[in-house]
């Protein structure tokens, strides 16, 4: 087991400093701005999730706090100290790519000891780590095969055995379930979740899927071009969007202006009725999706909005004979927020 090392003077890390700390940070490629302008510090021990669509600079951020970019401003701190300047390698960091890269002559064990090989560590030691490793990643007893030889989920765990068998404080993950299927996607978003916290390391962890988002991270910063629109804990996020960008990219864009006043409502937070107080609208569509409903309606005073409904009783035919009907949508004020700050 990984013992804790004790804080002492002259260490590299500073107690109670952030793991990440990014200020200032800007990169551009020519014309183009890949990040505009990031200040973020990402606590010891969190799992933290950057999230955007493609091309919002989600990888570049990964990168500098790696080292393979060098910022063009600004300054990388890693548990308080200053690696801006600092080469990839001697940096306490390791980075799990979506395409697992792994040596295909080499057997998955070998894979597995690379970096600690590297490093001059001795083969009985080497071998003892990375068993153990495989061992932690639900692996054990299939070192001697090579990767060919193993599923697509078995080899993401090769790919994260050998980015944690050195034991780096702090783990950099870009997109690594991009490439599996649902299921087998869902099953390792609860594996790397509790993997994280075994290990009690940071993880650093890029995507743009904004259901890995909320299921796993501790918190997420949502990125958009190049800028970190909103900070904040799942719950905080989906709840209270900050802007419209966030609103719309994190959960279903729900947004309605009424009385000068523009504000999001959830679908889930929605009651529809057939009379009664509320909205008048006209159901524009409806889309059975097994364990609940969901229908589009265009409100009579402007607008439309998505509800859900759970199918608690009602069977897809019923569902759908609800096309056209006039009905009352109403939601609960604190159900409702605000959206101000945009840049646009
Ligand atoms: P994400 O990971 O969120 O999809 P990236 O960080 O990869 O976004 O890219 C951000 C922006 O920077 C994009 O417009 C992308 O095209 C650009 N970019 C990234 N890397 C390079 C590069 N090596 N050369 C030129 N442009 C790049
Ligand atoms: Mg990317």
């Amino acid at each position: 087991m990984a013992t804790q090392a004790p804080a002492r003077p002259g260490a590299s890390s500073a107690a109670g400093a952030p793991a990440v700390r990014l200020t200032g940070i800007r990169r551009t490629y020519g014309e183009v701005v890949a990040i505009a302008g990031l200040d973020l510090d990402i606590a010891d021990g969190e799992f933290f999730t950057l999230l955007g669509p493609s091309g919002s600079g989600k990888t570049t951020t990964l990168r500098v706090i790696a080292g393979f970019e060098r910022p063009d401003a600004g300054h990388v701190e890693l548990q308080g100290r200053d690696v801006t300047n600092v080469a990839p390698s001697e940096r306490p960091v390791n980075t799990v790519f979506q395409d697992y890269a792994l040596f295909p002559h080499m057997s998955v064990v070998e894979n597995v000891e690379y970096g600690l090989r590297v490093k001059g560590i001795g083969r009985k030691e080497r071998r003892e780590r990375a068993e153990e490793v495989l061992a932690r990643v639900r692996l054990p007893g299939l070192g001697a095969r090579k990767p060919i030889q193993l599923s697509g989920g078995q080899r993401q765990r090769v790919a994260l055995a050998r980015a944690i068998v050195n034991r780096p404080p702090l783990l950099l993950l870009d997109e690594p379930l991009g490439a599996l299927d649902l299921k087998l996607r869902q099953e390792m978003q609860v594996f790397l979740k509790e993997l994280q916290r075994e290990l009690g390391i940071t993880f650093v962890y890029v995507t743009h899927d904004q259901e890995e988002a909320l299921t796993m991270s501790d918190r997420l910063a949502v990125f958009n071009e190049g800028r970190i629109e909103q900070i904040g804990t799942p719950a905080d996020v989906y709840e209270h969007p900050e802007t419209e960008f966030v609103a719309g990219f994190v959960g279903v864009s729900n947004i309605l202006e009424r009385d000068g006043r523009r504000f999001i409502v959830r679908p889930e937070k929605i009651l529809m009725t057939e009379t009664g107080d509320g909205e008048a609208g006209v159901v524009k569509e409806v889309v059975y999706v097994g364990g609940f409903t969901r229908y589009i309606v265009d409100l009579d005073a402007g607008g439309e909005l998505v509800v859900v409904r759970q199918n608690l009783e009602s069977s897809s035919q019923d569902a759908l004979e609800e096309r056209g009907k006039r009905v009352r949508l109403s939601w609960r004020p604190e159900h409702t927020y605000d959206i101000g700050r945009d840049r646009a």
